[in-house]
This record gives C-alpha cells, sequence and structure tokens, in this order.
C-alpha cells in the first residue's frame, strides 16, 4: 500500500476505487449518532497549512477526528514560519513531537515532496501552488461515481482557470486512470495548448457552448486572482459571458448531466448563482464527500502500521 498521496499520478485505479469504496463505508459512520471509529486512536495528524483553506483544513481535521486520531492545526501565520522558520526546521519539530501523517498545503508546487525527506510518517498533498490537490480529485471522482454510478467512460469538462488549478491538474489525471475521458475548456491564455501532453488522450477546446452537449459532468474552475501576474482576459464580463455558466447554458447539457466545482466560487464570475444552488450542482455533496474520502485516506496510509 502507498505511504505517501503526493500526486494523483500516485494512485493506480485498483488503490483509487479501494479508497473509494472504503469512503463510502465511511460514509455511514457520518449518519450515526456518535460518529467516530476508534481506528487511528493514539496517532497524530498534524495539519500544516502554508496557505488559506476553509474547506480543505476542516475536511481533513474532521476526517482525522471521527478515526479518533490526535488532531494539531499549525498554519503558518501566528507561528515560527512567520520568524523565517524553513520549511524544513518546521518538518523536524513535527518530527521530534511524533507526527504520524502530515497534511500539507504549500505555496510552493513539490513541497510536499521536500516534507517527506524530513518526516517519519505519511505526507498528504493538500494543495502545492498550481501543482496538485490529489484528494480533490479522489473526493470530486467520488462524487461522480455516487451521482453517475461509474467514472469509466464519462465526458468531464473542466472549465475555466485551468493553468492556476492544482485541482485540473490532478483530476485529469485520476479521471485518466479511472478510463473518463476529459475537456479542458478556457480561454487560450489560460488552457494553453501543452496541456494537451498532461495524459495521452485529454482534449483543449475554447469554446464552451460546442462542449456542453456531450458532457456527463462539466467543472468549472474558480479564477485564481491571486495567482494572476498579468491579464489573462479582457474583463471579467467578457470572461463570464464567453466562459460563465449560466442558465441558458445549463440547457445544452445533456439532461443527466452534474455541475461540480471544487470551491470557493467566485458567483456570478464561473458559475452564476441559481446554477450553483441548483438540484444538478453537487457543490454542497463535493464537501461532504470530502470528509468521507479523507477518512478513507488516512485509514489507507495510516491504519495498516504501527
Ligand atoms: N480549493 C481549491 C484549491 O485549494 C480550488 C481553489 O482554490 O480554487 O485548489
Amino acid at each position: 500500500m502507498i505511504k505517501h498521496l503526493l500526486s494523483a499520478a500516485d494512485l493506480d485505479a485498483p488503490t483509487a476505487t479501494l479508497i473509494h469504496d472504503i469512503a463510502a463505508e465511511m460514509a455511514t459512520v457520518a449518519g450515526r449518532e456518535v460518529k467516530k471509529l476508534p481506528t487511528l486512536r493514539g496517532r497524530t495528524v498534524v495539519n500544516l497549512f502554508y496557505e488559506d483553506s476553509t474547506r480543505t483544513r476542516t475536511s481533513f481535521e474532521v476526517a482525522a477526528k471521527r478515526l479518533s486520531a490526535d488532531v494539531v492545526n499549525f498554519s503558518a501565520k501566528g507561528s515560527s514560519v512567520e520568524k523565517g522558520e524553513s520549511l524544513k526546521d518546521t518538518a523536524w519539530t513535527l518530527q521530534a513531537m511524533g507526527a504520524d501523517a502530515v497534511v500539507i498545503r504549500h505555496p510552493a508546487s513539490g513541497a510536499p515532496n521536500r516534507l517527506v525527506n524530513w518526516v517519519h510518517g505519511s505526507v498528504l498533498n493538500a494543495g502545492d501552488g498550481t501543482h496538485e490537490h490529489p484528494t480533490q480529485a479522489l473526493l470530486d471522482t467520488y462524487t461522480m461515481r455516487s451521482r453517475l454510478g461509474t467514472v469509466a467512460g464519462l465526458n468531464v469538462a473542466i472549465v475555466g482557470d485551468v493553468l492556476h488549478s492544482r485541482v485540473a491538474r490532478s483530476n485529469a489525471l485520476l479521471l485518466h486512470t479511472l478510463g473518463a475521458k476529459v475537456t479542458l475548456v478556457g480561454p487560450p491564455t489560460l488552457v494553453p495548448p501543452v496541456f494537451e501532453t498532461l495524459t495521452p488522450d485529454v482534449r483543449v477546446g475554447y469554446d464552451i457552448d460546442a462542449v456542453l452537449p456531450e458532457a456527463d459532468v462539466v467543472m468549472m474552475l474558480r479564477v485564481q486572482k491571486e495567482r494572476m501576474n498579468a491579464a489573462f482576459f479582457p474583463s471579467w464580463h467578457e470572461y463570464s459571458r464567453r466562459y460563465g455558466l449560466d442558465a441558458a447554458r445549463v440547457r445544452r447539457l445533456p439532461d443527466h448531466a452534474i455541475v461540480m466545482h471544487p470551491g470557493p466560487m467566485n458567483r456570478g464570475v464561473e458559475i452564476a448563482p441559481d446554477v450553483a444552488d441548483s438540484p444538478r450542482s453537487t457543490i454542497v455533496e463535493q464537501v461532504a464527500n470530502g470528509v468521507s474520502v479523507r477518512m478513507a485516506c488516512l485509514y489507507l496510509l495510516l491504519g495498516g502500521r504501527s
């Protein structure tokens, strides 16, 4: 079994499916009066967050607590990181405290890969720069499976700011592994042709209206202003007109198609509020599924070892 989860590419189809199956079991715990399993009693999970997060950090925290682990939340703000402590020194401190798993979010792509050299426990990548966010891809594919019955054979359109999106990268890799077909859609500045090399069969498109009638899943991405160092489109209004998902565009989708968004949303930019809140939207389910999937990941990475 894998020790770390750094990239969606670490997962072969049987492992990803096993995580989905365990997540389905874990989901039943959420329905109980006492939402706890003793599985990770006595183990310590550290949440090491160098970037802001609402969903991912709390989701990992709830997941670890439901498995009875001790959870330490370490955020860069208010820690010695602000005094200039390096990731390596912070890692050694966590190691000395006996962390069995470190969940890391960091603005630098590749930071989790460095961390594995400095701690003995498992490292879980909770988002590194514009690189990867593997547990998001696992929860998104789990959501597709629970809504549509399968992932293999689905046509998935991932729309928007692909360039800055670790969610898009991890999803494209895992969807390929699980046999889905991915089309990345957005303005050429945000979906450069180099993305065609991400997997052997990923496609790149610039016309959302041409892609929607064939899509089983449309995954809208947040425009990541904080990572933009240039003007990638003329205006917010123009972006929204060309690539935003509104009710008129939703009518182009097949009846069974679902609408996803990893959050946080720019309502009225990449997605219209009425679409985000419609029955086709899985946005709230994605958050709930995130807890079950992260429980499954912690269980698999930590459960078997002492
Ligand atoms: N929450 C996701 C991430 O951390 C997506 C986003 O920020 O737009 O990558």
